[in-house]
């Protein structure tokens, strides 16, 4: 397999920018040698840590580890000592590497530190890039594992996925495809580097193309006004980032004309409110490209950018993508031919669950035979554990996890989305999130969790309850509702639907 970064030693990209944080930032030629130097320091070792932080030296290390061909296991540094003791018990690496300066609590602190240095080669790298442009020798094996990246724990303890090299070629080369990324495009990045949405895509997406990224340090409005108003093409952002510019363009002009001269804003990690993407579309004129992933599989489907726009849909899969609709009985809903063209019976009601076979795939759960196991029909299709529809056109709609987002009350199957979106429509619900519950009549009951938008004067129970049975059906008005100053969430905006019970307010519950 050839290098996972060619523009790392191609002499056109040399003096081209590749990664800028606040006001540091590199070419191509010295990330080349500025991660070359450090690859070869980490020659022998079995696996390294990388202290994620926002910072040019995460980016540096993890570029190290992998032309080094040494795994690399990203750590969040807003994780707490329980946490990052699983982790570290669980991927044991000898090595961690960390931005020069930055105090590492207890557990890491444990761990054999390297210090990122970045930089300082760089300086002979601008005058002779041809010279520095030598980043070491990565493996050919396209198995050989490349990351071990921890799932976003929302449903349970964080699974260390090992992200094969060939996954992260596959699924980089299929969304540049899919997007038309070029070297000349320039990404506005304000997510944190632990996770596939922020280091896979994020970071070496645009590497792999020659391209570059400017990273916010912190997301915030005026971040992505600056960036995008001084010539950077796209924007890779969260639904609660989004969620933030949507509100933020009801006033902010300059806002609205930099998202209206995006390349491409895309969407992904958890579901994008059609409310809001409806109003970033109505207040800018462009319309956010969702796509679909996670850790195990990276990305799988992607709206497509030259189509019609479909808020509540993540499009259809990936260039050398397979996925399929699966019912609870075994039964295939839809599939799709190899040019994208939608098979059986899509019918965008039948729910299934959505099942992903591809180069993109991980190889297993670190030290989970088990769970690697359970994961897998036996002709090789990953089970996702997301449920969805498929519409008629092909495009898939995430109905919610399995786990935790279908609600089963009354004989029916119902996706805690839908409800939520409806209940967002509503100028007075600031948050809301569905669940169900056990019910003696109704096998579950749908309960909805509203952060109001007043909190000294919250809308009605009834009020939207009635809302969600006009806007939808009868048999999908919530049975409860209870009122919260903020929904529990992770470091991904995503939100964490089992800690709900915990985080609700003494504010009356009104059944
Ligand atoms: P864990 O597996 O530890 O419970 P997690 O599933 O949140 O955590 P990730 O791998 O980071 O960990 O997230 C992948 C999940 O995020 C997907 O399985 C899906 O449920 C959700 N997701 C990602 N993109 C979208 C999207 N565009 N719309 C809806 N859901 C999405
Ligand atoms: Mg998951």
């Amino acid at each position: 397999m050839s290098s996972l970064f060619p523009a790392l030693v191609s002499g056109s990209t040399a003096r081209r920018p590749a990664l800028r944080f606040g006001d540091r930032s590199l070419t191509y030629a010295e990330l080349a040698a500025s991660a070359g130097e450090l690859a070869a320091r980490l020659d022998g070792r079995e696996r390294v840590a990388v202290w994620a932080t926002p910072s040019l030296e995460t980016a540096v290390g993890v570029v190290a580890a992998l032309l080094a061909g040494v795994p690399a296991v990203p750590l969040n540094p807003k994780s707490g000592e329980g946490e990052l003791g699983h982790i570290l018990g669980d991927s044991a690496p000898s090595l961690v590497l960390v931005e020069p300066g930055v105090e590492l609590p207890s557990p890491v602190s444990d761990v054999e530190r390297l210090d990122v240095q970045v930089g300082v080669a760089g300086q002979d790298a601008q005058a002779s890039p041809g010279a520095a442009a030598r980043p070491g020798t990565e493996p050919d094996d396209p198995t050989a594992p490349a990351l071990i990246v921890y799932t976003s724990g929302t449903t349970g303890p964080p699974k260390g996925a090992v992200i094969p090299r060939r996954a992260i070629a596959s699924t980089l080369d299929a969304l540049a495809d899919a997007w038309q990324w070029t070297g000349d495009d320039v990404l506005v990045h304000g997510l944190p580097l632990f996770h596939v949405h922020g280091l896979i895509l994020g970071i070496l997406g645009p590497l792999r193309r020659g391209a570059a990224v400017r990273h916010l340090g912190r997301f915030s409005t005026e971040g992505v006004t600056r960036e995008l108003g001084a010539g950077a093409t796209m924007l890779f952002g969260v639904p609660t980032m989004y969620h933030r510019l949507a509100e933020a363009l009801v006033e902010d002009t300059e806002l609205a004309k930099a998202l209206g001269a995006a390349r491409l804003l895309v969407s992904g990690s958890a579901a994008l409110p059609v409310h809001d993407h409806e109003r970033i579309t109505a207040a800018t004129g462009r319309r956010v490209v969702e796509r679909y992933g996670m850790t195990e599989t990276l990305m799988n489907t992607s709206v497509r950018v030259d189509g019609e726009p479909r808020p509540g849909t993540v499009g259809v899969p990936l260039p050398g993508v397979d996925v399929r609709l699966v019912e609870e009985d075994g039964t295939t809903i839809a599939s799709y031919d190899a040019d994208g063209t939608p098979t059986g019976t899509p019918d965008g009601e039948t729910v299934g669950e959505i099942q992903v076979r591809g180069p993109n795939l991980f190889t297993e759960y670190l030290n989970r035979p088990d769970a690697t196991t359970a994961a897998f029909t036996e002709d090789g299709w990953f089970r996702t554990g997301d449920m969805a529809v498929v519409d008629p056109d092909g495009s898939v709609r995430i109905v919610g996890r399995k786990a935790t987002d279908l609600i089963k009350s009354g004989g029916y199957k119902i996706g805690a989305g839908e409800i939520e979106n409806a209940l967002l429509e509503l100028p007075a619900v600031r948050e809301a999130a569905v669940t169900g519950e056990p019910d003696e009549d109704l096998g579950e009951r749908i309960v909805a969790w509203i952060v109001p938008t007043d909190p000294e004067d919250p809308p009605g129970a009834e009020e939207l309850a009635d809302h969600v049975a006009r806007r939808l059906a009868p048999h999908k008005r919530p049975r409860a509702v209870r009122f919260l100053t903020s929904l529990p969430r992770n470091d991904m905006g995503k939100i964490l639907k089992r800690a709900l019970p915990d985080a609700v307010t003494k504010a009356p519950e009104h059944d």
